[in-house]
């Protein structure tokens, strides 16, 4: 007999876990299925913007005992080591996801919310339930269902979503280092083919993590050669990179990161986070966004419950509020990300935000969001 539960969550990254607290708090019985044990290191920067924080407060998420680095400053370098820097509008912090992730997989447990430790294969949608199954064979019933399994998954194939058989030019790397790098400051560096994100999580750790394109990755013996040949052109990657001792026994690498558009409802399955779009990470907000979808379809599911309207009410106000808080940011990151790998373009780009700093707070207007209102 498959096991039964309101609402099921596939992946246990910041949407999922989000999710399932939002929904517990609302009182759903909350099944979440995460296929990784806790805790685990992910390949991102690790810089959230501080727009989370009211609705975090709302959730009763407390991160200061996990002491995140407060962060107010951007620096941007083009490619041949040119700078720009601003303060933040918001602000964020800095913390690992190995810490934030286990954290609130943690206050999951602890509120009530059924974390099983398996990975999903299979769903399928008929007479208005989901029957999900894992890979081991276990079987769940639920009214509901959230894709929250992040940027790529098997599932994807299996439901055969588009942007899964489109081109992903992209693989990205990270590491943690011991550095003197300031603990205010984010630094984005472009270099020919990525850009890389540098600042600092808890306990003075530097993060350092980019994006690379595959092409240009793989005429390199490994990733220290590709460092070294590529990364190293742009003169203030090269110096923190050089003053930094890895912790990490070897850098973590993904790949196949896709930007293409994806559907916010995939065959009545409701997507946050990555599930539902990635933002090209030089705008620094995906994290926020798979948050703030959490909240969006959790108040919808309530609303549904409470008003008794029908399942495709829920799924077209879904999609429709999803397109309005996040469409234009993720095309915006699409555009930008363009701009700043074309070489004419970039110096433009670059003359423009140093001549004239608004243009870069322009820019952070356009790919943040406000803080995150709370329900009540
Ligand atoms: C290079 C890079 C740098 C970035 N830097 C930043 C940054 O500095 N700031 C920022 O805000 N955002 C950043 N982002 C974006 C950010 O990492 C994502 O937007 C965020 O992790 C999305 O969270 P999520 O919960 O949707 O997905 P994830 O955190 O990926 O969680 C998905 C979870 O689902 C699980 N899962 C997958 N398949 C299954 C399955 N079949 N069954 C069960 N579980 C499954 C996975 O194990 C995983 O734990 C960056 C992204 C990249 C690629």
């Amino acid at each position: 007999m498959p096991i039964q539960t309101e609402i099921l969550i596939i992946g246990g990254g910041l949407a999922g876990l989000t999710a399932a607290l939002h929904l517990n708090k609302q009182g759903f019985d909350v099944t979440l299925i995460e296929k990784s044990a806790y805790p685990h290191h992910k390949v991102c920067g690790e810089y959230i913007s501080n727009e989370v924080l009211p609705y975090f407060n709302w959730l009763g998420i407390d991160l200061k005992n996990l002491s995140p680095t407060q962060i107010t400053n951007l620096q941007f370098t083009s490619a041949t080591g040119k700078q720009v820097n601003t303060t933040l509008p918001l602000g964020g912090f800095g913390l690992s996801r190995y810490s934030i992730d286990y954290y609130l997989y943690n206050l999951a447990k602890s509120r009530g919310v059924n974390v099983v430790n398996k990975e999903v294969n299979d769903v399928v949608y008929a007479e208005d339930q989901f029957l999900v199954e894992t890979t081991s064979g276990e079987r769940f019933k639920a009214e509901y269902v959230l894709g929250a399994y992040g940027k790529r998954s098997a599932i994807d194939k299996r439901l055969e979503r588009n942007f899964i058989n489109q081109k992903s030019p992209y693989l990205a790397i990270k590491a943690h280092y011991k550095s003197d790098f300031p603990s205010h400051l984010v630094s984005l560096n472009n270099f020919k083919g990525g850009y890389c994100g540098v600042s600092k999580v808890e306990n003075a750790i530097l993060n350092v993590c980019y994006l690379a394109n595959y092409e240009s990755f793989k005429k390199h013996k490994d990733i220290q050669a590709y460092q070294e040949n590529v990364l190293y052109q742009n003169k203030n990657l090269k110096k923190i990179l050089e003053e930094a001792e890895m912790i990490f026994d070897a850098p973590l690498t993904i790949s196949q990161i896709s930007f293409n558009q994806k559907e916010p409802v995939y065959d009545h399955m409701l997507m946050i986070g990555d599930t539902a779009g990635l933002i090209h990470p030089l705008c620094g907000n995906g994290m926020a966004m798979a948050i703030h979808s959490a909240k969006i379809v959790s108040e919808l599911i309530q609303k549904r419950t409470e008003n008794k309207t029908s399942r495709s009410s829920l799924e077209n106000e879904y999609s429709a509020n999803w397109q309005t808080i996040f469409g234009s940011r993720l095309r915006f990151g699409r555009i930008l990300s363009m701009i700043l790998q074309h070489k004419t373009c970039e110096r433009l780009a670059i003359n423009s935000m140093t001549a004239m700093p608004f243009v870069l707070n322009k820019i952070i207007k356009h790919t943040h969001g406000r803080p995150i209102k709370t329900v009540n």
